[in-house]
């Protein structure tokens, strides 16, 4: 459904993904802090601008096919409707759009909202075929209904299609539809259909993330961007109808394997019909994108019905964090104006209003600016729900803001006793030890986070923050450094690497481990002066 390629009109970029594949480590290093080195040189902000530039030209028939032709690096193509490139290279390509996405503000910045996103789009890709490659669920700030699966096995979900869901099934079933588009390959064989020199397309396209890692001087890139956002403007690719039957129809299978009511598809399906098929002013991008063909509803219902034959009856319930998350999505994106304090009266006037009204009222009103007020809502639901991170987070939260920094660390410290290395739970504990004068113990906290899982950039942000708060120059330059890496900025990157050395009172362990990643970076522009011959100087930042 939605949109489905990463050219759309106007935003064009998804949000990215965390490598699995990592650097060899330097001594003593959470191996969680190399991947953004494995990037190479195309990990530098205008090339990735530059790559999209490119690809959006291919996809519109621009005979960048003679450029790639004449690379006598590029990679075998595979077969034309098979792969686009290889894995690895789409991967990258996948990188670059989501390092993009967050250079310019795009995603919801909420740990809490992205890690539901991500893990309920783990459920369903974890049901396809190809389930070992890296899918990334991604939140983009927008209050439009829409997804986007694009190159990379990465998929943007606007908030606003969580809002429009009535169910998590409903919602389930978007991503999983996005899911299958990636399983089947259908951006690789939409461009490819694209133009009608296909291998020549897809040469293009690989021809891009070459140059991109090659890096073209940045005349040549504005250039190139230029052109791509006109291009992109007037471009529209859509699947073709039968690549979205398909997608319906695996993406219902992954649907009911994954555990959720296979009707959800086309059940929201139908509703964006009902709600906006006939507007002619409000119609979400999902429908813009998806034509709503004779039989799409029925067909999907019928497969639904179908394996719902093959299972016993079941009772599909949504999870807490569903409801939650729902209610952050309202809140957090609310504009000043909004009365957030009357919505929330209101609906908690309901007869026996739901947990999510009730942690929404409590979100609100801390967020407003009144976290005395959340505080005596949220704690008598902590102690109903004990299994539910989100309140504890919001109630720790709340308590810190309201003064009651004792009784805020206590709440931290007990669910992460309960609940260790909860990504988001953590990094609002960490948050809540800086505040309330701690950064010790919050940088320890990140850095044994961060040793299991990977840290997203404003993360590492965070763990270069407590370092300095802590006192600690020479890992805050650091963990600085390691921010803008995951940024693919190693000009700067290398800075900050060389203002950690210069630091007072370095361990022997400390200057090994900066040395060390200095010289990794350091290889890496070398290579890519020595690869493309041009001055340094043309490759670096904006
Ligand atoms: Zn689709």
């Amino acid at each position: 459904m939605i949109g489905d390629t990463p050219m759309q009109t106007g935003r064009n970029f998804s949000p990215a993904p965390r490598s699995k594949q990592h650097a060899s480590p330097a001594p003593d290093l959470p191996a969680a802090f190399h991947p953004a080195l494995k990037m190479r040189p195309g990990l530098l902000p205008w090339a990735s601008r530059l790559v999209l530039a490119v690809v959006v030209l291919a996809l519109a028939g621009n005979p960048l096919a003679a450029l790639a032709q004449s690379n006598a690096n590029l990679p075998d193509l595979g077969t034309p409707a098979g792969t686009l490139a290889n894995l690895d290279d789409e991967a990258q390509i996948g990188q670059m759009i989501v390092r993009e996405a967050r250079q310019q503000n795009l995603l919801i910045d909420d740990p809490e909202s992205a890690e539901y996103l991500e893990s309920l789009g783990l459920k369903l890709s974890s049901q396809a075929p190809d389930s070992d490659r890296q899918f990334h669920y991604l939140l983009f700030n927008e209050s439009d209904i829409n997804a986007e699966a694009t190159l990379g096995a990465v998929i943007f979900c606007d908030y606003g299609t969580i809002l429009a869901a009535d169910s998590e099934s409903e919602l389930a079933g978007v991503l999983a539809h996005e899911t299958a588009h990636i399983t089947q390959r259908h951006m690789v064989r939409g461009a490819l259909k694209a133009e009608h020199a296909s291998l020549a397309t897809a040469a293009a396209l690989l021809g891009a993330v070459l140059l991109g890692a090659m890096g073209a001087g940045p005349e040549a890139i504005e250039g190139g961007v230029l052109a791509a956002e006109g291009m992109g403007a007037q471009m529209q690719i859509n699947f073709t109808r039968d690549q979205e039957e398909e997608a319906d129809r695996v993406g219902i299978t992954y649907l009911a394997r994954a555990g959720f009511d296979p009707m959800g598809l086309p059940d929201f399906f139908q509703k964006m019909v009902q709600l906006y098929g006939y507007s002619e002013t409000q119609t979400p991008r999902m429908l813009v994108n998806h034509p709503v063909f004779p039989d799409r509803i029925a067909d999907a219902r019928a497969r639904a019905e179908q394996l719902e034959r093959q299972e016993p009856p079941r009772h599909f319930t949504d999870s807490v964090s569903f409801g939650l998350i729902k209610e952050r999505l309202r809140v957090l994106p609310a504009a000043d104006d909004f009365d957030l304090r009357t919505y929330y009266d209101k609906r908690m006037q309901a007869p026996d209003p739901p947990l999510s009204i009730r942690y929404g009222q409590a979100l609100a009103l801390y967020q407003r600016g009144h976290p005395a007020e959340a505080v005596t809502l949220l704690k008598p639901l902590v102690a109903q729900h004990q299994g539910v991170i989100l309140l504890y987070s919001l109630l720790g939260q709340a308590q810190v803001a309201a003064g009651q920094a004792k009784d805020g660390l206590a709440t931290f410290a007990r669910a992460e006793t309960l609940f260790p290395r909860n990504v988001p739970l953590t990094v609002r504990y960490a948050e809540a030890l800086i505040k309330t004068g701690d950064p010790r113990q919050a940088h320890a906290l990140l850095l044994d986070l961060f040793n299991n899982e990977e840290p997203t950039p404003g993360q590492i942000r965070l763990t270069a923050l407590a370092a300095s708060a802590a006192g600690d120059a020479g890992d805050a330059y650091y963990y600085m450094g390691e921010y803008n890496i995951s940024l693919g900025d190693l000009r700067m990157a290398t800075q900050q690497l060389e203002l950690a050395l210069a630091s007072p009172h370095l361990t022997f362990v400390q200057r090994k481990r900066f040395q060390a990643r200095l010289e990794e970076i350091r290889t890496v522009l070398a290579d890519d002066r020595r690869e493309n011959g041009k001055n340094p100087q043309n490759s670096g930042g904006y």
